[in-house]
């Protein structure tokens, strides 16, 4: 457990926790407003995230923060966005069930020291973890969620690189799933 988001950042940086360690360029832990009222979590790094160190920097990343920014006015710099795993998997597999557990307690820390008012998970890694189910994201999106690693609501979207594989059906299932985010939102004050 960590005092602060520094001390964890330095502590992930040399993390050998999984196999992970073993491929990545670095660590990529969260970014954006470390007081922010929204936390987005994505899945894990792909591989500009992994050149950068900054997560959401590709493709699924700008079409996600533009979203973000169209329907609550909030920029990259005012949210918190990380993921649930911070090493990039190789060759954009999906993270394996031991690597997601190896890793998720610097999203739970992350959590608590963000302390956010929301939770956005995107796509369906990111919110099988966060809501502890095998249940897919068709199924949790649409709905508010309650989860035991978070004191804030839960509200589960598509990722971003659906969207892009998808078409204006998922990105318009996102806008529609943001906009629940603004209501929970405004109703906090
Ligand atoms: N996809 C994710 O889930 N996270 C990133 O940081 C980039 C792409």
């Amino acid at each position: 457990m960590f005092d602060t988001l520094l001390d964890l950042r330095r502590a992930a940086a040399t993390c050998t926790d999984c196999g992970l360690s073993e491929t990545r360029s670095q660590v990529v832990v969260g970014s954006g407003e470390t007081s922010s009222r929204l936390m987005v979590v994505g899945e894990a790094p792909g591989a500009n995230e992994d050149e950068r160190g900054e997560p959401f920097v590709g493709r699924s990343g700008a079409l996600l923060l533009a979203l973000v920014d169209e329907v609550l006015g909030l920029s990259r710099h005012e949210i918190y966005i990380t993921n649930v795993v911070k090493c990039r998997p190789p060759a954009n597999r999906d993270p394996r069930v031991n690597e997601v557990s190896a890793c998720l307690g610097y999203l739970v820390d992350e959590m608590r020291l963000v302390d956010p008012l929301v939770v956005v998970t995107v796509g369906n890694a990111a919110t099988r973890a966060v809501l502890g189910t095998r249940d897919g994201i068709s199924t949790l999106r649409g709905r508010i969620h309650t989860s035991t690693i978070s004191d804030a609501p839960v509200v589960p979207t598509f990722h971003p690189a659906a969207a892009l594989r998808g078409g204006p059906a998922v990105v318009a299932s996102m806008r529609s799933d943001l906009m629940v985010v603004g209501t929970l939102l405004a109703a906090a004050g």
